[in-house]
């Protein structure tokens, strides 16, 4: 008999907006994945079941075959690269924008600046193609209050409504990268288990097709 097939999700705000899709596709899970502190989840779906982890790890386990398929940011396929992985739909869900934002008014100085970001190879990649040289700091969160406490000049953040930015006196200003959600999938895996594997990728099209 065949194994099941395993799809990795993100947890969190991505997370809410992929388990409808899923529904709609026949795939849910058997218990409230929000209240449970399980992290493998079977679902109505014999021959599916889900794993609910970290986004900055789905990549990870869908590259070394742990997982088959996966649902994560562009934000995290942009910054880690997408070697053995497949994406063959954008989800269009948890909508956002990869941004540099700065202190209201700030006016670069032309010489090195610093940058502080959790997303150092986008931020670096970024400031090469602009000639600018820039010293790229690594945060794990909060990343608005590096130039607060003048620890960066400028910062390479996710933005969905600003507000974030605003409440701490900074500004969007310029996009990197418009972001939502993606469906990955392992290369090898989609050799060796095609068949299950499109219908997945067809049932979530159709849905978001609204068929
Ligand atoms: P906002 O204040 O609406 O601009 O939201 C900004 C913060 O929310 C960012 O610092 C992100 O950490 C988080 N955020 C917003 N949208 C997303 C998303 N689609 N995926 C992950 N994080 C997000």
């Amino acid at each position: 008999m065949n194994k099941q097939l395993t799809i990795a999700l993100t947890k969190g705000r991505i997370l809410r907006e992929t388990l409808p899709l899923l529904a709609s596709a026949g795939i849910a899970p058997l218990e409230d994945v929000h209240s449970s502190r399980n992290l493998i989840f079977d679902t109505g779906h014999p021959g599916i079941r889900l794993l609910v982890i970290r986004g900055t790890d789905v990549p990870t386990y869908v590259r070394h075959g742990a997982a088959d398929l996966g649902v994560v940011g562009k934000d995290i396929l942009l910054e880690q690269g997408a070697d053995g992985l497949y994406e063959p739909l954008d989800l269009g869900i948890a909508r956002c924008r990869l941004m540099t934002a700065g202190p209201v008014g700030w006016q670069g100085s032309g010489a090195r600046i610093r940058v502080a970001t959790k997303f150092t190879n986008i931020a670096r990649r970024h400031f090469a193609r602009q000639g600018v040289h820039a010293d790229v700091i690594k945060l794990y969160g909060a990343m608005e209050l590096a130039p607060l406490m003048n620890l960066a000049d400028l910062i390479v953040d996710i933005v969905d409504t600003g507000n974030t930015l605003r409440a701490n006196g900074m500004e969007p200003i310029e996009e990197i990268a418009a972001i939502s959600s993606r469906l990955v999938v392992n290369k090898a895996a989609m050799r060796s288990r095609h068949a299950p594997i499109m219908r997945v990728i067809d049932d979530l099209a159709a849905v978001l097709r609204g068929g």
